[in-house]
């Protein structure tokens, strides 16, 4: 417990409903006591009905600015002055920056992604990845993604109402950049194998691997896997899912949600902050190594 806090110190809210569970509190509060900055990190449970208030609420007090999750990702758009053109693309804001009263909505979990992709030494710019999903997460990434500068993406998803929204957002991408995004049906198997043997990177960004699916896979067929191909899954509980487990054995390398959420941490950091958040500090602290 910080015992430091003086009048100087500025607030970085979460804003959600449900959210007393998250981490981010713990993650977020470690780091700013590690770096020694006067920065405080609160969860408030807010809902779509309160959020124009709070927002409201984040200005009136000088917020520094706030992360957000669901259920407002996408409704708090509509009260920010100036969007990233990753949040303009998939519709969906994780992060306010309060600059001197002028409020940008930021999407920092395709940032996380792509990050922990360098950090891993996987370099996938020019190339083409295969994703499995079309939700929050999978959206983010692919935005991200062609914005860095993949060069093709291969999106696979059930036949649900995120297909729809993805087929939007893959359009938008090939208006406005040079990826070449095409989305398909989950069940077209002959697609799926082409894509992924075309791929260097594989990600899951569905819910399939975690509770209350865990220990299912999306992939079954290991043969879809060669080794040269590298498999990452979003979820981070269980650290180990089904799919890592399956490319594993096939030799590819793997890599778990745990990086994607670390570092989507640390660029709202260095969007509040400026400061460089100490990684491996937080991992032996929080107990997230994986
Ligand atoms: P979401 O609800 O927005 O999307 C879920 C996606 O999973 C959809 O594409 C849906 O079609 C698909 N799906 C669900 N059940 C399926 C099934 N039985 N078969 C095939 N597809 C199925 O969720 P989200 O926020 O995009 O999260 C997706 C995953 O990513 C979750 O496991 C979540 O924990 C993880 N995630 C991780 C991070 C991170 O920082 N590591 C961040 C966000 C989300």
């Amino acid at each position: 417990m910080r015992s430091n806090i003086d009048g100087h110190f500025l607030l970085i809210g979460l804003m959600a409903y449900p959210i007393r569970h998250s981490l981010s509190p713990q993650m977020q509060n470690t780091i700013y006591s590690k770096l020694d900055i006067p920065y405080v990190y609160l969860a408030f449970e807010v809902d779509q009905e309160k959020l124009a208030d709070a927002i409201k609420g984040l200005r009136a007090l000088g917020l520094r600015g706030s992360a957000v999750s669901m259920p407002n990702k996408q409704l708090v758009c509509n009260y920010l002055d100036k969007l990233t053109p990753a949040v303009e693309m998939s519709g969906a804001c994780n992060t306010i920056s309060n600059d001197n009263g002028v409020l940008t909505g930021y999407n920092t979990d395709g940032i996380g992604y792509m990050r922990m992709l360098k950090e891993a030494g996987v370099d996938v710019i020019g190339k083409k990845m295969t994703i499995l999903g079309a939700g929050g997460a999978a959206t983010a990434i692919v935005v991200q993604a062609a914005l860095d500068g993949v060069n093709e993406i291969a999106i696979f998803n059930q036949k649900d109402d995120c297909y729809a929204k993805i087929e939007t957002v893959a359009k938008k991408l090939n208006e406005n950049t040079k990826c070449k995004v095409q989305v398909f049906d989950l069940a077209n198997e002959t697609q799926l194998r082409k894509a992924i043997a075309d791929s260097a990177v594989l990600c899951n960004a569905t819910g399939v691997g975690m509770k209350p699916l865990e220990g299912q896979s999306l992939i079954t067929d290991p043969t879809l896997l060669r080794p040269e191909l590298v498999v990452t899954d979003c979820i981070y509980s269980p650290r180990k899912t089904k799919l890592l487990e399956i490319a594993e054995k096939q030799g590819c390398k793997t890599l778990n949600g745990i990086g994607m959420m670390l570092w989507q941490g640390a660029a709202q950091i260095k969007i509040w902050t400026g400061e460089d958040a100490p990684i491996e500090y937080v991992k032996e602290k929080i107990g997230f190594n994986d």
